[in-house]
C-alpha cells in the first residue's frame, strides 16, 4: 500500500519499516553501548511511541525497566504549543537514568516541558531518544542523544503516529500528500 486515505487526506509511503528498524536498531546499538551498567528506566511516551518504544526495546540488552507517561499538547496537523500535565509516572527516579522515548519532536515544545518536570524529581541523567526528529522546526534548544531519523517538515503518519486518531496501525511512515 504506497497511499493511503485518512479522512480528508491523502498520505504516501515515505519511509518502509524495513528502514525504520535499521534505524531503531542503531539506536538500540548506541544504547546497550553507553548506557551499560547504568540500569535505565525507560519512559515511553503515549501514545505516539508504542510501537517505537516495542520495536527499541525488543533490541536493548542492558538491564533495564520500562515505564509509560502521557503528556500531550497535539491536535490535528499543527501543534498548539499548549502543554498538559504529565501522568502515569509511579516510580521514583531520583537517581536514576532516565531515557525519554518518544515519536516525534517538532517544536521540541513537549519535550522541554517533560524535561522541566522530570528534572524536579531530581533523576541522575536524563536522556531523550525520539523515532523522529524535524530539526527544521526545533523551536528551542535541545540535545537529542538518541534520534532514529530526520525528516524534513512535513505531517506524518503511521508506525505510531496519527492524523485525528487514525493512522498509528500503519508499520510504514507515510508523509502527507499537499
Ligand atoms: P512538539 O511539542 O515537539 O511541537 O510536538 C511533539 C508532538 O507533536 C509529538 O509527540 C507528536 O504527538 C506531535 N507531532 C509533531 N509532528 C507530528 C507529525 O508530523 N505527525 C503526527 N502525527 N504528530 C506529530
Amino acid at each position: 500500500m504506497s497511499t493511503i486515505q485518512i479522512k480528508d487526506k491523502q498520505f504516501t509511503i515515505s519511509i518502509p519499516e524495513e528502514e525504520i528498524l535499521q534505524s531503531v536498531q542503531r539506536v538500540a546499538d548506541a544504547i546497550n553501548r553507553d548506557l551499560e551498567g547504568k540500569n535505565p528506566l525507560f519512559l515511553s511516551v503515549l501514545n505516539g511511541a508504542f510501537m517505537y518504544t516495542a520495536d527499541l526495546m525488543k533490541r536493548i540488552q542492558i538491564p533495564c525497566e520500562i515505564s509509560f507517561i502521557k503528556l500531550s499538547s497535539y491536535s490535528g496537523t499543527s501543534s498548539t504549543g499548549e502543554v498538559k500535565q504529565l501522568v502515569g509516572l509511579n516510580q521514583d527516579i531520583k537517581g536514576r537514568t532516565v531515557v525519554i522515548v518518544e515519536d516525534i519532536v517538532d517544536t521540541g515544545l513537549t519535550m522541554q516541558r517533560l524535561l522541566e518536570i522530570l528534572a524536579e524529581k531530581e533523576p541522575a541523567e536524563v536522556h531523550i531518544s525520539t523515532l523522529l526528529v524535524k530539526p527544521e522546526k526545533l523551536q528551542v534548544p535541545l540535545t537529542v542523544d538518541y534520534a532514529a531519523m530526520e525528516i524534513p517538515n512535513d505531517f506524518i503518519v503511521g508506525y505510531g503516529l496519527d492524523y485525528d486518531g487514525f493512522g498509528r496501525n500503519y508499520k510504514d511512515i507515510y508523509t502527507v500528500v499537499p
